[in-house]
């Protein structure tokens, strides 16, 4: 990395001095390597203000406030509860896991969650959290579209969620992931009475949100959504919620762009997600192996060039990996805490993202209906997720870079012929990324991050 790189990583923008700056504190860059150190460590985005932030870091507090003894080497408990209060889309996104590629299960479902199945959800939660000991969990409410649901059988829900917390005196904040189409004044007022925390999937500037998200009649999505996002930013001071952006990544697009255009919208939290193709579907003459793990790092590096803050999951959680945190999140690390999908006939699924991967691959053969939430906690297809070692490839389980990469999204690693037994499809690009940031790291691994990580090591490897 040029020495030019390393000076801006820790200066202000104004004097660019290596010790930060001397000059106005307020021109200091928030972007910077050490700005991301702080953050991971500090390990309380939670309590907070976003649905990514808290979806990221929700294992960091968890990983704080239960006692590591109880933890210990078994499986780890759920943090996050997918409910699909709807299960049809008022839009037909091309590369959607759930309705356009091998999962079919939609097909059967109810179109939305029964009275019943909400209530018995709700309980299976509670009941769940309280078995724990009072600890933190998110419930993100998700489809399809959960506003299909209506806003009635929303707010209820919440209400419901609120009253089982309180009798149990357990902790479960409420989110929502929208593709924002619907989103007008009187939905805001939903989420602000019951603190909804909202997230948002757009992928970048018109042309690049509208090649892939599009309505059922082929016309892009674009508008729509960003005027939802609008809504949504312009409340937020009333919420004191900023709503995250999913964005899935077109390389095609270069990350300044679309930073650009985030930042211009007044987006500060992005999951930038790799796009859910496994071995079988990767197109290999579009995307040449490196294509993400190079657009991943110009990503990196214009984030650390940008004077203004913008949160990157993917990042926030390699650096927190790196610096030796021992829970990561579905995309990267060999543990983390679990995500459990209820459908809306109460069924429990494993992570969303294997739908793209064959007919039934999420299926558990449980229920709200006649198993508590503790019996998944083991299931074959939680535990992949959960202790990646107990379903990696040997490839995977022998390469230095397991104990931070985690063999990456399980779903990335499907082939027919091999299930799970491969390396991600992404294992050159993940491997790129880990180094360069790795590199940065080490760079600068010196007093200062001794001080910022008060004790924490950077991972040699
Ligand atoms: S996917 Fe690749 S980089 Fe990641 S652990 Fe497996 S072999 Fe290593």
């Amino acid at each position: 990395m040029p020495d030019s790189t390393r000076k801006g990583i820790l200066s202000c923008s104004g004097c660019n001095s290596p010790d930060g700056c001397r000059h106005d504190p307020s021109k200091r860059r928030e972007n910077s390597l050490d700005w991301f150190i702080a953050e991971a460590l500090r390990g309380h985005y939670v309590g907070m203000t976003s649905t990514y932030a808290f979806q990221s870091f929700n294992a960091y507090n968890l990983q704080m406030s239960m006692n590591a003894s109880e933890l210990g080497p078994g499986p780890m408990p759920f943090a996050h509860f997918v409910v699909k209060v709807a299960s049809r889309c008022n839009i037909k996104c091309t590369y959607c896991y759930v309705y356009e590629q091998a999962d079919r299960t939609w097909i059967t479902q109810p179109r939305r969650m029964s009275d019943a199945i909400e209530l018995a959800t709700i309980a299976r939660i509670g009941e769940y959290l309280a078995e724990l000991g009072n600890q933190q969990a998110l419930v993100i409410l998700h489809g399809g579209e959960p506003l299909l649901y209506g806003a009635q059988r929303i707010e209820r829900f919440a209400e419901r969620l609120r009253a089982e917390c309180g009798r149990r005196g357990v902790d479960a904040k409420l989110a929502l992931q929208t593709n924002g189409t619907m989103v007008d004044d009187a939905w805001l007022d939903v989420f602000d009475r019951n603190g909804i925390h909202v997230g948002l999937s757009l992928d970048g500037p018109p042309d690049v949100h509208d090649a892939k998200r599009r309505d059922k009649v082929g016309a892009g999505t674009y508008e729509r959504t960003a005027e939802g996002l609008r809504r949504l930013l312009s409340s937020t001071g009333d919420r004191g919620s900023p709503p995250a952006v999913t964005a899935v990544i077109d390389p095609a697009a270069r990350p300044r762009d679309v930073v650009e255009h985030f930042l211009g919208l007044g987006v500060e939290h992005v999951d930038f997600q790799l796009p859910d193709v496994n071995h079988d579907s990767y197109p290999h003459a579009q995307w040449p192996l490196g294509t993400f793990g190079a657009w991943l790092i110009e990503l990196y590096e214009e984030l650390r060039r940008i004077d203004r803050p913008m949160r990157v999951r993917s990042i926030e959680l390699l650096v927190g990996l790196l610096l030796g945190a021992p829970y990561g999140g579905d995309i990267l690390g060999p543990r983390s805490f679990g995500t459990l999908v209820i459908d809306t006939d109460g069924d429990y699924h494993a992570h969303d993202a294997l739908k793209a991967t064959f007919d039934g691959a999420t299926i558990t053969g449980a229920s709200v209906l006649n198993e508590p939430i503790r019996s998944l906690v083991t299931h074959p297809m939680v535990l992949a997720h959960t202790d990646k070692a107990t379903a990696a490839s040997a490839d995977c389980l022998e390469c230095p870079l397991f104990s931070v990469c985690g063999g990456g999204l399980v779903a990335h690693r499907y082939s027919a012929s091999r299930q799970y037994d491969n390396r991600s499809v992404y294992c050159t690009d993940l491997a790129m990324f880990i180094r360069h940031v790795e590199d940065a790291l080490t760079q600068w691994r010196g007093d200062r991050i001794d001080a910022v990580s008060a004790g924490a090591s950077v991972a040699t490897r």
